[in-house]
């Protein structure tokens, strides 16, 4: 045993700090065990990440305490770590502290974990045999853990002790010596463990699945990825199914093969709360053996699935990008579905990882099987595929062969000349001054027709409209004058209800001016739409339909999603319009008509990924439709009939989208063919920061890489929250520098020497593989 120890701490400096080991503590010290150490004035929980025998820094000082017994992070999770330290540039400590729930939590609150699950009808037994423990349970089960003295508290029994130890005797739930720490005075003590934090009530919902019969192409995909599980290779399979052809289906089976094989899996998703139902489906097949972490979890429900997973209590964890690190030490494999979603990448906070690589990476450190599904692959890993680096699975057809649903594209151009041609037709000629009024039709004649069709049929309708709010411009056609907001370089939205500015930003909000500021102009006008205006529309088209809304701000409290989808499932609700929420693995079998209301809101953003994200979206909504037995049927509106993006969504032509992509991304040499990194520069004083930025583009210049260099400019959006951002851009080749490790000792040299004078007042991020440009 070393006498040192390398520990991380949750601070933003790129840095591990050693310390000694005092005799007494050498026998417990390990990697990825919580130590207590003085820092600074005060103490801190850091993790040891290693332990050498020898260090030549004089004067180090002693770890106070450990923490724990045995590691909290498995040797392969603690490699993965450092890696992603590494790639994403970020400090080992940040990292650790986004993968461990509770790893540098003060430990005074700590609390450990759950042992053997609890059957529900043991529970049932119990409430008539014993209430008092069954109320005990019950209490556990939906708090978490916690220590006799909150139990007591909470339960309001009293002499609640002997109870515990009655129940812990008959394995009901377990005790657990955890050390708390409070001004660095260091007390053993009892904490409570529920057998079970899987939510009771759930359970009840719970139905069972209807055996299903592999199809051709599924058995396929299947037998290749249990092929890889029974020789635990780090594969990485490709999925790429075409909606509603079964993928979910696969990825059941997979895992049960997985679980045969004795060993764990990981599902993510890209956002739980948006897929209520794939995990109910998990949940009807492997019951209490699956766990899900959802990012509007308590910290200490995060904590239980952590430890269920450690201690091997549960075998699947289903969850959003923090998933990726449950701590299963005979991990088999991991399931990334839509692998193409932006929402894996954390893009607002240090470390910026993406899950989906991550698991790749984490499939390849830990020699453990990985399926990424999607029927909207991402242009790299479609490109890994074809390039051989992952296995191809392809599912080309539906379930049952059923047809893919046929779509049609309106040019809204031509329909807003030929509704204006009618009405000036129709209206005598003094009249015609009115026309100046006339605005964009928010819903094309084919797409009302559609409609009034579905609802005379009693079939589900869903419409999209990627933006909420009701209109998302507003300005004075007198002298240009735009409401913008104060805080960020963006245009407000108006917002309906209320009758109130937003910005989408920052969260700005206050009135419209009812007079132009600038010219003092009457008549202000609102531009574009939202979903709150097609909200409005479809109630003065169709005033009998019944219509729901799902988009940011229909679904701020938990659980709202999930009513607003039951709502539709249930079919008391005939149409279900809303922002991409609606694009999303949806499955509903009456649903035949889906609209695009505008398909043009991400096609033209100056990115270089817009035309990918918009192939995706009206891809994915589009497969929402025509599920079943019904012909399903799509009808896209856009400006812009002829781009080539819309072409191949017509013709449900990944195949084409892909190459034709491909080749512009070659010509640009974006990535799959170069790697990005993205450096924001930004602060308050714009001066600060342009020259910040400058001198980063000069350090870069200089490094003479294997990149070239983009900018640095101010962003696309300019101002966000009173920051001004500049950015600069490196492509690095991948053919000059496969593995990025010149990049990475150039990047170092440049935040070295920057280091140096650093203005305190600019913030300097950096992104490696960045999703958003803007
Ligand atoms: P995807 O994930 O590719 O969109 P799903 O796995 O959700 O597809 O399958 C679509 C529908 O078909 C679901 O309702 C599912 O229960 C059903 N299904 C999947 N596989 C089969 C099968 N082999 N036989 C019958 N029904 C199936
Ligand atoms: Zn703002």
């Amino acid at each position: 045993m070393g006498s040192f120890a390398d520990v991380a701490l949750p601070v933003a400096v790129d840095k591990i700090f050693t310390y000694r080991i005092p005799p007494e503590l050498q026998q417990a010290a390990a990697p990825g065990v919580r130590v207590i150490v003085p820092f600074g004035r005060k103490h801190a929980t850091g993790l040891i990440v290693g332990l050498p025998e020898e260090s030549s820094i004089p004067g180090l000082k002693p770890v106070r305490d450990i923490i724990d017994a045995d590691p909290i992070l498995p040797p392969d999770l603690l490699h993965l770590c450092g890696w992603i330290a590494q790639y994403y540039y970020a400090p080992l400590g940040e990292v650790l502290k986004a993968a461990v729930p509770h790893g540098f939590a003060s430990p005074s609150r700590q609390v450990a974990e759950l042992q053997s699950p609890v059957e529900s009808t043991i529970l049932e037994d119990l409430k008539l045999r014993a209430p008092k423990r069954a109320h005990i349970l019950r209490l556990l089960q939906e708090h978490g853990p916690m220590t006799p003295g909150e139990l007591a508290k909470r339960s309001g029994l009293k002499s609640i002790n002997a109870a515990l130890h009655q129940m812990a005797k008959e394995h009901l739930l377990h005790l657990r010596e955890v050390v708390h720490v409070q001004q660095g005075r260091v007390r053993k003590e009892q904490v409570l463990l529920p057998a079970e934090a899987d939510d009771s009530r759930l359970a009840s919902q719970i139905e069972l699945p209807n055996p299903v019969t592999l199809n051709d192409s599924q058995q396929r995909a299947l037998e290749a990825i249990t092929h890889s599980l029974s020789r635990s290779e780090p594969t990485t399979h490709l999925l790429h199914g075409v909606t509603g052809s079964g993928k979910t289906q696969v990825y059941i089976e997979a895992i049960r093969q997985c679980l045969a094989f004795d060993r764990s899996a990981i599902v993510l998703v890209p956002e739980i709360s948006l897929t209520p139902q794939i995990v109910r489906r998990f949940r009807s097949h492997f019951g209490s053996r699956v766990q899900v972490v959802h990012s509007r979890m308590a910290s200490g429900e995060r904590q239980a699935v952590w430890r269920a997973a450690l201690s091997g209590a549960c075998s699947i964890v289903i969850g959003p990008r923090s998933a990726v690190f449950a701590p299963f030490t005979n991990l088999g494999l991991i399931v990334v579905d839509e692998e193409h979603e932006s929402a894996y990448k954390q893009f607002d906070a240090s470390p910026r990882y993406h899950a989906r690589d991550v698991a790749v990476m984490r499939g390849k450190l830990s020699s453990v099987t990985v399926v990424l599904g999607s029927a909207t692959p991402s242009i790299e890993s479609y490109a890994n595929a074809t390039a051989g680096k992952y296995d191809l699975l392809e599912m080309p057809r539906r379930i049952h062969d059923v047809m893919m649903p046929s779509i049609s594209v309106i040019d809204m151009t031509e329909e807003r000349k030929r509704v204006y041609a009618l009405l000036k037709d129709a209206l005598p000629e003094d009249k015609r001054g009115r026309l100046k009024e006339f605005r964009q039709p928010v819903l094309s004649e084919l797409l009302r027709e559609r409609i009034q069709d579905r609802l005379d049929r009693e079939e589900g309708i869903i419409l999209l409209q990627n933006r909420r709010g009701y209109a998302p411009f507003v300005s004075c056609p007198d002298c240009g004058y735009a409401e913008a907001c104060e805080h960020c370089s963006v245009t407000l939205t108006y917002h309906r209800p209320k009758r109130e500015l937003r910005c989408h930003y920052c969260g700005l909000v206050r009135p419209p001016h009812d007079v132009c500021p600038e010219c003092n102009g009457h008549s202000i006008r609102l531009h574009g739409m939202g979903t709150q205006r097609v909200e409005e529309e479809l109630s003065r088209v169709f005033p009998d339909a019944r219509v729901v809304r799902m988009d940011l701000d229909t679904t701020s409290r938990k659980g709202s999603h999930d009513r607003i989808l039951q709502v539709f499932s249930a079919r008391e609700a005939d149409i279900l319009l809303g922002t991409q929420m609606v694009a999303k693995g949806l499955d509903f079998p009456h649903v035949t008509l889906v609209g695009v209301v505008s398909a043009d809101t991400q096609m033209l953003l100056p990115d270089f990924r817009s035309a990918e994200q918009t192939f995706q979206l009206l891809t994915q909504v589009a497969g929402r439709s025509g599920r079943s037995t019904l012909r399903g049927e799509v009808v896209i509106q856009t400006h812009q009939p002829k781009h080539y993006t819309l072409r191949h969504v017509t013709q449900h032509d990944f195949r084409g989208f892909f190459q034709q992509e491909l080749e512009f991304r070659r010509d640009l040499a974006y990535p799959p063919y170069s790697r990005l990194v993205l450096i924001e520069t930004k602060g308050i004083n714009e001066e600060n920061v342009r020259h910040t930025a400058e001198r980063i583009g000069r350090l870069l210049k200089m490094a003479n890489g294997t990149f070239t260099v983009l900018g640095p400019a101010p962003a696309v959006i300019t101002r966000v929250r009173r920051q001004y951002r500049w950015h600069t851009i490196i492509k690095n080749s991948r053919e000059a520098d496969p593995t990025g490790t010149r990049l990475r000792d150039a990047l170092s040299g440049v935040l070295a020497a920057l280091e140096k004078s650093h203005q305190r007042s600019v913030r300097v991020i950096i992104d490696a593989d960045p999703v958003g440009l803007l």
